[in-house]
């Protein structure tokens, strides 16, 4: 999973091809695959050995195989309490993850008017540089899929989870995070737009 492909690979700007189901071993592998090499990068003594740059999400393209999958893991945060002593204490969220699961054939069902983005601006596994500019997405959206049994699935997304899953789904049709920045006024908001911490 060090064979991560970046910008400029012609892959990275193609329309991948549907999968078909039953789903082929190959492709179940592949998003397995996928999940657990986002599981390793979130894992710092792991990421430190493998040189892996935690990630929450990766698209099948960004591994030069140009097929509908994605792969999404988005932790939830720990809580910072005090105890009676005023220390610290780190408190594990109830669900580890907030969004943790294989898409195949994902797309963008329907979604708000309104508009959000990262305060903080996207980075991508395949983009080895800084861009700073708001990536101007969906603050809300509604997904299909398909698990990997074959099982048609829609989930409503909002906030985090909802810009990372249309970050994966752009990849599976060739668009790049820098592609919705504007190019002459990259901060430049929409009406209503959020911004996310
Ligand atoms: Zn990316």
């Amino acid at each position: 999973m060090d064979d991560i492909i970046r910008e400029g690979n012609p892959t990275l700007r193609e329309v991948a091809a549907d999968v078909e189901f039953p789903l082929s071993d190959e492709n179940i592998i592949l998003g397995e695959k996928m999940l657990n090499f986002l599981r390793n990068s979130q894992d710092e003594v792991t990421a430190e050995k493998m040189g892996l740059r935690a990630g929450v999400g990766i698209a099948a393209p960004q591994l030069d195989v140009s097929r509908k999958i994605i792969a999404v893991l988005v932790p939830n945060a720990e809580e910072i309490e005090e105890n009676e002593k005023g220390e610290e204490i780190v408190i594990p969220p109830k669900e580890a993850y907030s969004l943790a699961t294989v898409m195949y054939n994902p797309r963008v069902v329907s979604h708000s008017v309104q508009d959000a983005a990262l305060a903080e601006g996207e980075g991508c596994l395949s983009v080895d540089r800084d861009i700073p500019g708001y990536v101007i997405r969906h603050a809300r959206a509604t997904i299909e899929y398909f698990d990997k049994e074959g099982n048609k699935k829609k989930i409503k997304l909002k906030g985090y989870n909802a810009i990372v899953v249309q970050h994966e789904i752009d990849h599976i049709n060739g668009i790049m995070f820098f592609d919705r920045i504007n190019s002459k006024n990259p901060f430049a908001t929409t009406e209503g737009m959020l911004l996310l911490d």
